[in-house]
C-alpha cells in the first residue's frame, strides 16, 4: 500500500498479501529478532469483574523493530508459515516463565495465561518440555493457564482433544480462546478439556444492540450451565465492564483496563488492582 520496499507496521496487516517481495524480507528478520533478542514478551491483565483484582496475565508476543513494533497478527501466522513458531514460542514461555517466578519471589499469586498454537500442541514433545521449562524455573502447570484458539479443523479435532487431555492430565487449565468464532464452537463444548471459555473481542464490540447483548447473554448462561468460567475479551469501556458483571461474567480483559503493557507496569497493576 505505502509503495515497494516498504515494511508493514501495526495497521498495515492487511495490506501484507499483495506485496510478497518484502514477505520474504520480514521472515529473514523475523528468524533475526527471535535470536538476537529483538522479541518481547507485554502482559495484558484479566480483572476480576466483581473485585477489579487482576485474576491472571496474558503473555503477548511484542518484536521490536528499529522503526516500532510489528504487531503479533502479522508474524505469528507467518512464524507458523515459515516453521519458526517453535522458536518464537519457546522464546516468550521463557521469558513469560522467568517474569512469572520473578513475581511469585515478590509474593504475587497471578496466574499466567500462555497461547498455544496448534502446530506446537501437535509437536510430540510439547507437553514434556513445558513441564521441563516450568521445572527449571520451580514454577507447576497449575501456574500456567494455555490458551488454545478454538478455528481448527474437524478433521485434526480428534488429535487435538488427545493433546489436550494430556495437558489437562498434567496439571494445566485450558482456555478456549477466541470462543465464537471458530468452526462449530457449540459441539466443541462436548468434549473440549477445557475451564475457561474467552468470548472473543467482537463480542463486545456489538453490545450496542439488543440482538448483541442477547447473544452475549445466552453465551455466559451457556458457560454457566456447563461449570465453564468466562473471560471476555475486548471490553473498552467501563459501561460494558458495568453490564458484563451484572450478567455473571467471571473476568473481564480489555483496553478499558489496560492494554498489554511491559513487565513492570503490569506487576502494578497486578499489586493495586485496576
Ligand atoms: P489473542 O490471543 O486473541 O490476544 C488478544 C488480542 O486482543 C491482543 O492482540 C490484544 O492486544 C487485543 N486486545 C486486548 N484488549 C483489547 C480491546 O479492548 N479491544 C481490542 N480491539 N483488542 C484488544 P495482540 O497482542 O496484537 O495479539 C494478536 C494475536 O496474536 C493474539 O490474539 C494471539 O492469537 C497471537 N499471539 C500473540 N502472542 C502470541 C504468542 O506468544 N504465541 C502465539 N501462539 N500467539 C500469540
Ligand atoms: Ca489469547
Ligand atoms: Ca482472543
Ligand atoms: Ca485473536
Amino acid at each position: 500500500h505505502a509503495g515497494r520496499n516498504n515494511v508493514c507496521f501495526y495497521g498495515d496487516i492487511l495490506h501484507l498479501k499483495s506485496i510478497g517481495r518484502e514477505h520474504v524480507a520480514i521472515q529473514a528478520r523475523l528468524s533475526d529478532a527471535i535470536r538476537h533478542g529483538a522479541l518481547q514478551t507485554f502482559y495484558q491483565p484479566i480483572v476480576s469483574a466483581s473485585t477489579g483484582q487482576v485474576y491472571a496475565v496474558e503473555a503477548l508476543a511484542r518484536w521490536k523493530d528499529g522503526n516500532g513494533w510489528i504487531s503479533p497478527e502479522l508474524f505469528i501466522p507467518m512464524a507458523e508459515k515459515v516453521g519458526l513458531i517453535q522458536e518464537l514460542s519457546s522464546v516468550v514461555a521463557e521469558q513469560a516463565f522467568a517474569q512469572l517466578r520473578a513475581w511469585r519471589d515478590n509474593g504475587l499469586t497471578q496466574k499466567l495465561m500462555l497461547n498455544v498454537s496448534r502446530t506446537q500442541l501437535f509437536t510430540p514433545q510439547f507437553v514434556s518440555s513445558l513441564i521441563e521449562r516450568l521445572n527449571t524455573h520451580r514454577l507447576r502447570p497449575e501456574d500456567v493457564i494455555i490458551e488454545i484458539t478454538e478455528s481448527v479443523a474437524l478433521t485434526d479435532y480428534a488429535r487435538q482433544v488427545k493433546h489436550l487431555r494430556q495437558l489437562m492430565a498434567s496439571g494445566f487449565q485450558l482456555a478456549i480462546d477466541d470462543f465464537g468464532t471458530g468452526y462449530s464452537s457449540l459441539s466443541q463444548l462436548h468434549d473440549m478439556p477445557a475451564s475457561v471459555i474467552k468470548v472473543d473481542v467482537s463480542f463486545a464490540q456489538r453490545l450496542d444492540t439488543d440482538a448483541g447483548r442477547r447473544v452475549m447473554q445466552a453465551i455466559v448462561q451457556l458457560a454457566q450451565g456447563l461449570q465453564l468460567k468466562v473471560i471476555v475479551e475486548g471490553v473498552e469501556s467501563l459501561e460494558v465492564s458495568h453490564f458484563l458483571r451484572d450478567l455473571g461474567v467471571d473476568f473481564l480483559q480489555g483496553f478499558h483496563f489496560s492494554e498489554p503493557v511491559p513487565a513492570g507496569v503490569a506487576e502494578l497493576w497486578m499489586r493495586l488492582g485496576l
